[in-house]
């Protein structure tokens, strides 16, 4: 339990935001625990990886199949972002219900997923990055989006709000819930990040400590305040602050473990 965050336990235990559940949305933040997956990707884990060792295919769709059910759902009905750390969303019609699963992933870097298609569940995967789902219960639009600091400083949460508001969806209607990141506490990143984001916005030194030569950088910070920026009501924003390379036995973290490693899944669907 953790600012307005409940965590679920059980055999696939998984976090979810208080907010969310006050309008009954359906989503699910879930931790390393729970699937089929062994040695670095223990065990629920939801890529093959990048790294040295990977892991199966096979492993990744039983994981699927595990976070789908427990939605009702199966992993045909999952929509899958294919990262590549982009600030581009794309709209899931009911053609997209099954890829990156049960049929070919995106052919281009998508970051951030739109839908309105009923029972299509959406899926970001992070490993420290942060997971940002938004929904509006009374259009019946969610997304879900994959918020790097590449993502953060480009925009993509404000891309995803854009997006859902081609859908008819009012900005101050839209509640967001972000999921366990890599926190303060751990985020220390040098003066090329720095700079990236003062040349968007001078105002955005606010989201960095300076930590020697280096800076810390807060990404929860500053996905809230580009979300107020984009519309969204402060009030509105749940955010878990649970720091993914802190808490090793229950996430996946990039900076703790590096490329041989698992990645997490966030899930939404109206
Ligand atoms: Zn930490």
């Amino acid at each position: 339990m953790s600012n307005g965050f409940v965590y679920i336990d059980g055999k696939t235990p998984y976090y979810q935001s208080e907010l969310f559940n006050k309008y009954g949305i359906c989503h699910a933040f879930f931790t390393r625990k729970g699937g089929v997956s062994s040695g670095a990707f223990e065990s629920l884990n939801f890529a093959e990886g990048v790294g040295e060792i990977k892991d199966s295919e096979e492993n990744v769709m039983r994981n699927y199949e595990i976070a789908a059910n427990l939605f009702g759902l199966h992993k045909d009905d999952v929509c899958r972002t294919y990262q590549t750390h982009t600030s581009r969303v794309e709209f899931a019609d009911e053609e997209k219900r099954g890829v990156g699963t049960v049929k070919p992933k995106f052919e281009f870097g998508v970051d951030g997923l739109v839908t309105d298609v009923k029972n299509l569940l959406l899926s970001v995967r992070t490993a420290d990055c942060v997971p940002v789902l938004l929904c509006d219960i009374d259009k019946k639009v969610c997304s879900a989006v994959h918020a790097g600091w590449r993502g953060t400083v480009g925009g993509i949460t404000k891309n995803a709000v854009e997006l859902m508001e081609k859908q008819g969806v009012k900005r101050e209607k839209i509640l967001v819930a972000i999921g366990p990141c890599i926190g303060k506490c751990c985020y220390e990143v040098g003066s090329e990040l720095y700079d990236e984001f003062v040349s968007v916005k001078p105002e955005y030194t606010a989201f960095f400590t300076p930590n020697g030569d280096k800076f810390i950088l807060d990404l929860n910070h500053a996905n809230k305040t580009i979300l107020i920026e984009a519309g969204i009501k402060e009030e509105n924003i749940s955010i878990a602050e649970i720091c993914t390379k802190c808490n090793g036995d229950k996430f996946f973290s990039h900076r703790r473990n590096g490329t041989v490693r698992g990645t997490m899944s966030a899930f939404i669907h109206i």
